[in-house]
């Protein structure tokens, strides 16, 4: 793919065991990597860094932070030793001024990322920012970040969501046991999908208004405002791809976007 302007991906990332798994999702997962190529740096917005204020972390060595609990210890073990890049988290401050943009040194990479790039980049050599979504902030705010830092893409920089579209843990089988997807979750995932074809996304930013079916696919927003991002990065020259695909334990949608550029 020509390094000239990179495409946005926004994964859906699911269970944290997945970094340590080889299945259906995985191994899309790396393939994406492969048909990309390394960028030059990775700009993350993940889920898991919902916060108060906005800001990037600016450690030349970020730490692997293992943001949960009660899973196994292999999963506390991994690392995912990508470095820093003051340059990018200085882009970013630039490009999102005069929002203040705190250089974090308390953060690192979380779940939201290393459990999917250690797939995608299975080489930890490409350097990541990671930065914060604003919890206090509305979803306008969300989507006009990512328009800003659109321009990223032509600067050899892949902007990278990680989230779900549906996170709905209430109704999650944690069991070993498949479970089929929900009626409401299967509607809603068709809906989003149809809206990102159509860049139509007054309903994505408006989605609280979107009845039933959006309350049970987005209880929360943490997981479903780095899609908002990914739709601000894009634009209407990108063909846009679905390659993973697949609803988890029946209320965690695994759906995964590409916009790439033409
Ligand atoms: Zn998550």
């Amino acid at each position: 793919m020509d390094s000239s302007r990179q495409p946005v991906v926004f994964f859906g990332h699911g269970n944290p065991l997945n970094a340590l798994e080889n299945n259906g999702y995985t191994q899309a997962w790396r393939a994406i990597g492969e048909r990309i190529g390394k960028p030059k740096a990775i700009l993350a917005v993940s889920a898991h860094w919902y916060v108060p204020e906005l800001a990037v972390t600016a450690q030349a060595h970020p730490p692997t932070i293992h943001d949960f609990g009660g899973f196994p210890r292999a999963l506390y073990e991994v690392q995912y030793p990508a470095p820093g890049a003051h340059w990018l988290a200085s882009r970013v401050q630039e490009l999102l001024a005069p929002l203040p943009v705190r250089a974090s040194e308390d953060w690192g990479l979380d779940h939201g990322t290393w459990a999917v790039l250690c797939h995608v980049y299975p080489g930890a050599d490409v350097p990541i920012v990671q930065l914060s979504i604003d919890e206090t902030q509305p979803p306008q705010f969300h989507y006009e970040l990512g328009r800003r830092l659109g321009p990223l893409r032509d600067e050899n920089v892949l902007v990278v969501a990680s989230g779900n579209l549906i996170h709905n843990l209430h109704t999650y089988a944690w069991g070993r046991h498949p479970a089929e997807p929900f009626d409401w979750a299967l509607r809603f995932e068709a809906r989003v999908r149809e809206l990102v074809m159509e860049r139509h996304f007054e309903p994505l930013l408006d989605y609280e208004e979107m009845g039933r079916d959006a309350q049970l696919s987005v209880p929360t927003p943490d997981h479903y405002l780095p899609l908002l991002y990914a739709l601000g990065a894009s634009d209407e020259h990108d063909t846009i791809s679905f390659p993973v695909e697949g609803i988890d334990g029946g209320s965690v949608s695994m759906l995964s976007l590409v916009w790439s550029p033409v």
